[in-house]
């Protein structure tokens, strides 16, 4: 497979430092060479790539921003969100499980798992949704009650990527009626997490059930600084950001596959490239990836300020993976028949990017808090 150059029509790159640039190349080539090569195969087969966990540690894509004292690698929020151009099991891994234990844990919680989490020694899951709690986490039913010196926690969880291979399960569950994060080992009597089969999306991700009975863990496993659905919603945010990238890093590659497959097919004596209609196509895609790398990097930019707002990532994440999907959608169409082959990128891109338009807050929520925002009036009910 031919090398990927990324797509950057209004040289953006030159709106990076050195550093993001090393970043980004780095995470480049890495994708070039140790996943490009495999990914199809697990897609086919829905297994996840487990070998390919310690090397993204050593590129350090765990908690990229996070401290170097917990063995991570302190980037900006531009290169981390570089990096997040190839994300979902990095992402949950950083943002949703690094950042709420850096946020809100312990000390003796922070040095227990923080390097172990960068590492890639540890794997970590989020687990916020529940059957019929989708949308609407604040009404979780899973609960955890006081016992002594412990607490017992009683539920299920749905949907929860890397849930069964996990270590540890950032568990989200009421204690008196208020949401609060707990950490859940893998093996704690009571605790069970069966993977759930028959995705057609994210087929290379394990997605899972997290089954509490009577689970009991020790009162230390509570996330200290947690409390409220404020705490799981703050790192939602966080991964949020990091989906706005992922989107464009998806869009790009449906982009390049289709320009080049334009070029180079011949249909009534000439490339199809050729053809106004095609022309189209592809101008379309290069101005909505043009435009969604703008949105990004000035996001990036004042998240790196402190000046970020929440709702001004729903605007990213709605817009970029919105338009990444319909990117995926009209490569298809370029590619024609060839489009469904798992030859190309274009379909599993496609059908992962079904689920990213899902979660994390699905396309709708993030227009309703955007709506919220300029009109000042909620619109959920
Ligand atoms: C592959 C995959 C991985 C996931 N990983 C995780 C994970 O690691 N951890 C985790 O906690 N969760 C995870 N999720 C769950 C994801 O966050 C939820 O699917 C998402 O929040 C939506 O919930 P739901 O599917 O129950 O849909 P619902 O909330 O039932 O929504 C169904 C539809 O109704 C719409 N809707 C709902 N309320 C309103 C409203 N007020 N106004 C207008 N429209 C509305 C929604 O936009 C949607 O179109 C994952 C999901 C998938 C598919």
């Amino acid at each position: 497979m031919p090398k990927f150059y990324g797509v950057d029509y209004y040289d953006i790159a030159s709106l990076l430092s050195e550093e993001e640039l090393l970043v980004r190349d780095t995470v480049r080539e890495f994708v070039d060479d140790n996943v490009l090569p495999i990914i199809e195969k697990h897609n086919r087969a829905g297994s996840f790539p487990v070998d390919l966990v310690r090397k993204m540690a050593d590129l350090g894509m765990f908690g990229s921003t996070l401290p170097a004292k917990y063995g991570c690698a302190e980037m900006n929020n531009v290169a981390y969100g570089l990096v997040m151009q190839i994300r979902s099991f990095s992402s949950v891994q950083s943002a949703l499980v690094m950042y709420p234990l850096y946020t809100f844990g312990s000390e003796e919680q922070k040095d227990f798992w923080l390097p172990k989490l960068a590492s890639g020694e540890k794997i970590g899951c989020f687990g916020l949704t529940e059957p019929d709690y989708g949308s609407n986490p604040g009404g979780m039913i899973t609960r955890a009650e006081e016992r002594g010196n412990s607490y017992v926690l009683n539920g299920a969880k749905m949907w929860i990527t890397n849930g069964t291979i996990a270590d540890v399960a950032v568990v989200w569950a009421k204690l008196n009626g208020v949401i609060h994060g707990f950490l859940i080992e893998k093996g704690t009597k009571g605790f069970n997490a069966p993977e759930m089969r028959g995705k057609h999306s994210l087929r290379a991700s394990v997605t899972s059930e997290l089954i509490f009975q009577d689970c009991t863990i020790p009162k230390e496993n509570i996330l200290p600084k947690a409390q409220g659905l404020k705490s799981p919603l703050m790192c939602l945010n966080q991964a949020r950001y990091g989906i706005a990238w992922g989107a464009m890093g998806a869009a790009m590659a449906c982009y390049d596959s289709a320009l080049a497959y334009a070029k180079s097919r011949i249909q009534f004596g000439k490339p199809i490239a050729s053809f106004q209609l095609i022309q189209e196509k592809l101008v379309g895609m290069v101005t909505e990836i043009t435009k969604g790398q703008l949105l990004t990097l000035q996001l990036g930019r004042l998240k790196d300020q402190g000046k970020v707002r929440f709702e001004q990532v729903s605007m990213a994440k709605r817009n970029n993976v919105y338009y990444a999907l319909e990117i995926a959608r009209t490569a298809r169409e370029v590619l024609g028949a060839n489009g469904i082959l798992d030859e190309y990128p274009v379909m599993r891109h496609m059908a992962n990017l079904e689920s990213v338009k899902t979660y994390e807050g699905t396309h709708e929520m993030h227009t309703l808090i955007v709506g919220e925002d300029i009109t000042g009036i909620p619109a959920y009910i």
